[in-house]
């Protein structure tokens, strides 16, 4: 299994996660590395994951600069070496003694365990009020997959579910989403979300509507479609009140450009509805994913015709 950790400007809780994480690997049933994605930091991280890599079950890559948390996802999604994933921050807001319940879980079945935060005492009101607008709305918007309230990116991925994120080349998206598209046995756990221990948030209101926007891009057409709706009802309206107007022989130029605002809207829904269609083709996203049955010591995943194997830790 690996356990990855994005790291940005950590150096004030590096230690004491370290510490605390290395106690909780070396109880797990399973064998398991520590990756560490070093995403540009400038103060004492790199040099404390110098210290650490000296253990072998530690790995530590490093960005070439700061690209943002999401890059540093799939940064460890790409080269992490073990079956099952864990994700995990490293202020320890994410208590990673709860490590241990996950893998129980994984190892009870589910390809995908989601620590859901039942509390956020970290946090201030307009943050938690603003997060739960984005998980609404981002509920509302999503058209295929399932986007859990208050899941972040504290996880376990099963094999099957990281094939299926690794054949998803697209660059547009938030990781999360990503995670509830690809579907197979999920479920959440409740915890409590404590304060950082340590060090700022790199969190910020616009970082949040970046999130959201690149959300909606990625994973609903649902605005288009809206949009053409009433597109196509203002033609309608619009060429009704023409046809009318021709009818009683009462035709003024009103009427005229009633029409040809239309016809003009009646374009830009079929611009929206080709745009839709294109957006989705570019992707290349498989068109389904199957759900195999798990044989003891071997998993099997079956994408598009292929076959990959893996076997358990
Ligand atoms: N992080 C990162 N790159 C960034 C910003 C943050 O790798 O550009 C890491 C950070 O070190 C931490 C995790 O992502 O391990 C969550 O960041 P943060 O605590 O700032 O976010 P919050 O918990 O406040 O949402
Ligand atoms: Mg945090």
């Amino acid at each position: 299994m690996s356990i990855i950790v994005p790291c940005y400007q950590e150096e004030q809780v590096l230690q004491t996660f370290h510490q605390r994480v290395a106690a909780v690997i070396n109880r797990l049933p399973v064998s398991c590395e520590l990756l560490y994605i070093d995403d540009g930091s400038t103060d004492a991280t790199p040099y404390l994951l110098r210290q650490f890599r000296t253990h072998s079950w530690v790995r530590c890559l490093r960005l070439s600069r700061n690209f943002g948390k999401e890059a540093a996802l799939r940064a460890g999604l790409d080269h992490a070496r073990g079956q099952a994933l864990i994700f995990i921050d490293a202020d320890l807001q994410d208590p990673p003694e709860l490590i241990a319940t996950m893998v129980d879980h994984w190892l009870q079945g589910y390809d995908v365990v989601n620590m859901q935060r039942a509390r956020r005492d970290g946090d201030g009101w307009l943050k938690k009020l603003t997060a739960t607008l984005y998980y609404r709305t981002m509920r509302v918007l999503m058209a295929q997959g399932s986007l859990p309230a208050q899941v972040s990116d504290f996880r376990l991925i099963g094999p099957a579910a990281v094939a299926a994120l690794r054949a998803m080349p697209e660059q547009v998206g938030v990781f999360k989403l990503r995670v509830g598209w690809v579907g197979f046995r999920s479920i959440e756990l409740p915890y409590a979300r404590v304060g950082r221990v340590a060090g700022t948030s790199k969190w910020n209101y616009p970082a949040l509507l970046d999130l959201a926007l690149e959300g909606a891009l990625a994973f609903s057409r649902k605005p288009l479609r809206w949009y053409s709706i009433a597109c196509a009802s203002t033609f309608l309206i619009c060429n009704g009140v023409l046809l009318t107007a021709i009818l009683a022989g009462s035709v003024s130029l009103l009427h005229v450009l009633l029409g040809v605002t239309g016809l003009l809207c009646l374009g830009v829904a079929m611009l929206g509805e080709y745009l839709g269609a294109t957006l989705l083709e570019v992707k290349r996203r498989p068109l389904y994913l199957l759900q195999t049955e798990r044989e003891r010591g071997t998993e099997h995943e079956v994408r598009n015709g292929v076959v990959h194997h893996g076997g358990r830790p």
